[in-house]
């Protein structure tokens, strides 16, 4: 069995060689292992994209101009791209210099501690992107930025990412990274949960007719909040908690196209000047 530990040795070896924990690397190495890095998982996220928004939107259909689609996942596959090689930077700089408490080896905790951390990534993650998205209703913000999101009313499976760069940056990229600061996470926690949750944007934004869950925030809820502009209820993503701690979780009101799937057919075009409704019908 000696060999055996010994090829798991060198295998670890070799694998700590390509994360450059260990190696004393130069600039130029890291830079080119930055560009492959981002170039695969920029190309992976783009796959899981398509396939995930495909499935959802012929699976929970809505039908909406196709200059609304186009825009869509047009801004869709930017995020992609602008925010993929963030996270892989992020990545990189926390391997050379262990800026946060992100672990690669289950042992260092154990089983049950990964297990626990699961839910409270996600807990976490929601709370940032809560706090994030509330910072994207700031007038200025909404303005600049955050109306692109909220262009398509209604929203279909390829409407989940589309971001621009800058929204990216603070509700695509920031609620990943900040739970780092916080605990330790595993890595691979951090990239499933990351593939998870690009799946269940598309599903927040399609006609999947699911709602009225105590503790998850529904398809019914965020397509709510695409039916406002600037002054809205349920920021979060994926649990309730946080909008009824601060007050904005909202489950009496309808979107008006709840329901009516193929029969809602906007022929419009997408906006593409900011503009700050409609306002938010208080029940
Ligand atoms: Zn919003
Ligand atoms: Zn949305």
């Amino acid at each position: 069995m000696e060999w055996l530990h010994e090829r798991e040795d060198t295998q670890l070896a070799s694998v700590r060689l390509l994360l450059l924990g260990s190696a004393a690397v130069t600039g130029w190495e890291l830079f080119l292992e930055f560009l492959k890095r981002g170039a695969i998982s920029g190309g992976m996220a783009l796959v899981i994209y398509f396939i995930a928004a495909g499935t959802v939107a012929r699976l929970f259909s809505r039908e909406v101009a196709r200059d609304i689609t186009r825009h869509d996942i047009k801004w869709g596959v930017v995020s992609l791209l602008v925010g993929s090689p963030i996270l892989q930077g992020y990545a990189l700089a926390h391997e050379q210099w262990g800026v946060s408490f992100v672990y690669t080896d289950i042992g260092e905790y154990g089983w049950l501690y990964w297990l626990v951390s699961l839910p409270l990534y996600v807990l976490l993650w929601d709370l940032t992107f809560y706090l994030t998205h509330r910072v994207l209703h700031w007038p200025k913000v909404y303005r600049g930025s955050h109306f692109r999101h909220h262009s398509c009313r209604p929203p279909v499976a390829w409407s989940g990412i589309a971001i621009d760069p800058f929204e990216t940056l603070l509700s695509g990229i920031a609620p990943y990274i900040v739970p780092l600061f916080i605990m330790p996470f595993h890595i691979w926690t951090v990239y499933a949960l990351n593939m998870a949750l690009l799946i269940w944007a598309t599903c927040l934004h399609s006609s999947m007719n699911y709602a009225g869950n105590a503790v998850i925030l529904g398809p019914k809820d965020h397509n709510l909040h695409h039916t406002y502009g600037l002054k809205n209820c349920n920021y979060a993503a994926v649990f309730t908690f946080w909008d009824r701690l601060f007050g904005t979780l909202d489950r009496k009101n309808s979107p008006p196209w709840w329901g009516m799937k193929e029969m809602w057919r906007p022929k419009g075009k997408p906006i593409t000047t900011p503009q700050d409704g409609p306002d938010r019908i208080q029940a």
